[in-house]
């Protein structure tokens, strides 16, 4: 891996990242006193801002496994990766397809600094990290090309990703191009911030990463779907990431009752 010294110098420490509010909601190290701030402030208008990001963790983990063992996909195009949090897609990937091909995207230099536990695959599979902006999805098709076969299913998944792309910077052409570049058999795996349970919880919520720099959107159901247009969807459709196939959950815990205010699906290309 290379660069990694010089992302971790263009780090920027004075405004809080996603990535890393991410990171300190899910318990991790590798975040800075402004993203802790913004995280604690999140957390007194909105206890279940933490439960919501765990939550959103083990859907990815749900998904993965379903997509593995039922569907036998063996290629992952995970855009919005995070800061590594185990187990990491590829992981659970790959303790079924040893051979699974996982490219991993993200835009902050923090992932890119944290890429190394990104790559630790298995001796068959291969992972590979791309530092790019998923709003150049061109590019990334292009670089995720080297390593994944496009003539072959894939699994798009853009995970706690949209919702900090506003649909005026183009939320719904850069899924349309990326699922439209994919081979039938592919999927599209998505989850998404809503305000439909939690409406003034969200909104109080958006407008406080708002003064921090960070934009944020809430989608209803319905826009949410929109992403997944011309896709079939894997029962039970787009519900709470929650309620996403329980009986997929691994070393889950319990998270206590109440809404879980992100939407997630995984919808396939016929
Ligand atoms: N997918 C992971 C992490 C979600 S946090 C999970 O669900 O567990 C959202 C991630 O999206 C952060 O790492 C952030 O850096 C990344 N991100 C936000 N906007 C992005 C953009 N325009 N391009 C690429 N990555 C972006």
């Amino acid at each position: 891996m290379t660069g990694t010294e010089s992302a971790r110098d263009r780090i920027d420490t004075s405004k809080p990242h996603p990535a890393r509010v991410y990171d300190w909601y899910l318990g991790g190290k590798d975040n800075y006193p402004v993203d802790e701030q913004l995280g604690q402030h999140i957390m007194s208008i909105d206890p279940g801002a933490r439960r919501a990001a765990r939550s959103n963790r083990w859907f990815m983990q749900r998904a993965t496994r379903h997509l593995v063992r039922a569907a036998g996909i063996r290629q992952f195009l995970d855009i919005g990766t995070g800061i590594p949090t185990e187990p990491n897609l590829h992981q659970i990937a790959q303790i079924t397809a040893p051979d699974a091909r996982v490219v991993y995207v993200d835009n902050d230099p923090i992932v890119l600094a944290h890429a190394e536990a990104l790559l630790r695959g298995t001796r068959d599979g291969v992972t590979e990290y791309l530092q790019a902006d998923a709003r150049e999805p061109r590019r990334i098709l292009e670089e995720a090309g080297r390593i994944l076969d496009f003539d072959r299913p894939v699994a798009l998944s853009l995970i706690a990703l949209m919702h900090f792309i506003a649909d005026e910077t183009g939320a719904y052409e850069v899924v349309d191009t990326l699922v439209d570049a994919l081979a039938p058999g592919s999927c599209l795996v998505l989850s998404a911030m809503t305000a439909d349970f939690e409406p003034e919880n969200v909104r109080r919520g958006i407008e406080t990463y708002a003064k921090g720099g960070v934009t944020l959107v809430g989608r209803s159901h319905d826009e949410v779907s929109r992403f997944f247009k011309g896709l079939d969807l894997v029962e039970p459709g787009i519900v709470s990431v929650k309620d996403w196939h329980p009986d997929l959950a691994e070393g889950e815990t319990p998270i206590g009752d109440g809404p879980v205010s992100l939407y997630g699906g995984v919808g396939f290309k016929a």
